[in-house]
């Protein structure tokens, strides 16, 4: 055999932060393992879900490249055209396509640049970086929000996207419609708001800002949603953006080929088709999400507000031990660095088992 010789990639690959997915629990004798570790839904998709899988036979037939099916059904959900929707594989599939279609090295070798909160999404700096573009990292406020008037002074005429989370993935907090209106009004009409609504469907702040209201008003936003969170379908990787059309006949171009699986397009159908019983487990996830915040506040912990389906632990130099701590207790928590761990609200008893960590871990 030949000496193996040094294919290189691109330059870019050195800068990439691995994506570090949540892992499953360690096993702990006597424990029932959780895997707190990747928002993920404890209640599994609807029952009409596993029945479409179990009946699904077309497994050797290519999907439906446009998905029609689920783009008309979700045009009706959302009362906008189905023209306007494009699905991916997940949501991040669709922001993938997103940024490699607006934002890139130019010819002349200056690179886009693209502006989002951080701490944030970790996928964010990993698609910005891969698609050639540079990417411009705002540190969010005290209190773990998107810190808005730092993000607009960070315009400059490089400038081509901007991503906003809400509620922000790891760390809670939505943004509000004023908040995003008056952030709106001062982006130039030629640069995309990208709005990630990966936890919608887990709000119940009435204040919270509606991506599908602000693509009505705005030329220039597009929204972010997913199955994978509320409606318990991550495995299946289906997503999909709203956006005008002087947009999507730009993202149709780059778009890969068939990717949604039509096993992903018709569970997301069925999903939606009982929508009532996804809401039903989601109501679960928001009530035990209010018992684990009192909890952790009647235990002393300073909290920031979550309006999605896992709360933010600040722990700063002591987020390894807490990572430990959860590990010997056979839950999976999500730790970054020396900043915080993020905890999924799980099933019950893994919460509970949550709250007795916290407690004798101390706030
Ligand atoms: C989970 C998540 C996504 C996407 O997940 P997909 O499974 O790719 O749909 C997108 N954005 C945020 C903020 C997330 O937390």
């Amino acid at each position: 055999m030949n000496e193996p010789v040094s294919i290189s990639p691109r330059p870019v690959l050195d800068t990439l932060p691995a994506y570090a997915a949540g892992k499953p629990p360690a096993a702990v004798e006597g424990l029932v393992a959780y895997k707190l570790a990747s928002n993920e839904n404890p209640y599994g998709p609807v029952p009409a879900v596993r029945e479409t899988i179990a009946e699904f036979d077309a497994i050797s037939r290519y999907p439906d490249p446009l998905a029609t099916l689920l783009r008309e059904r979700l045009a009706e959900h959302l009362d906008v055209p189905a023209a306007d929707i494009v699905t991916g594989a997940g949501s991040l599939g669709a922001l993938t396509q997103i940024i490699n279609t607006f934002a890139g090295a130019r010819p002349d070798g200056t690179q886009d640049e693209v502006i989002f909160p951080w701490r944030s999404f970790e996928a964010y700096p990993i698609v910005v970086r891969t698609s050639g573009a540079k990417d411009v990292q705002v540190p969010l406020t005290e209190d773990f929000r998107h810190d808005l008037q730092a993000m607009a002074a960070a315009i400059n005429d490089r400038t081509r996207v901007i991503l906003l989370c809400t509620p922000n993935n790891p760390t809670g907090p939505i943004l509000s419609t004023e908040e995003v209106e008056g952030f709106l009004a001062q982006v130039p009409p030629h640069v995309l708001v990208v709005i990630d609504e990966a936890y919608l469907e887990f709000i119940r702040d009435e204040g919270a800002v509606d991506g599908i209201e602000m693509y009505r008003r705005h030329q220039n936003v597009v929204v972010l949603r997913t199955f994978s969170k509320a409606h318990g379908l991550a495995n299946l990787r289906v997503g999909y953006s709203v956006s005008h059309p002087h947009i999507t006949q730009y993202l149709c171009v780059i778009a890969t080929p068939f990717a949604v699986s039509s096993l992903a397009e018709r569970s997301a159908v069925a999903s939606l088709d009982h929508l009532d019983q996804v809401m039903e487990r989601v109501d679960q996830v928001v009530s035990e999400r209010e018992r684990v915040v009192q909890g952790l506040q009647d235990a002393g912990w300073d909290v920031p507000d979550t309006q999605a389906n896992f709360v933010w632990l600040p722990l700063g130099e002591r987020t390894p031990e807490f990572v430990a701590a959860a590990e010997r207790q056979a839950l999976s928590v999500r730790g970054f660095g020396t900043e915080g761990v993020r905890v999924s609200i799980g099933e019950v008893e893994a919460n509970t088992r949550f709250l007795e960590l916290v407690r004798a871990f101390g706030a």
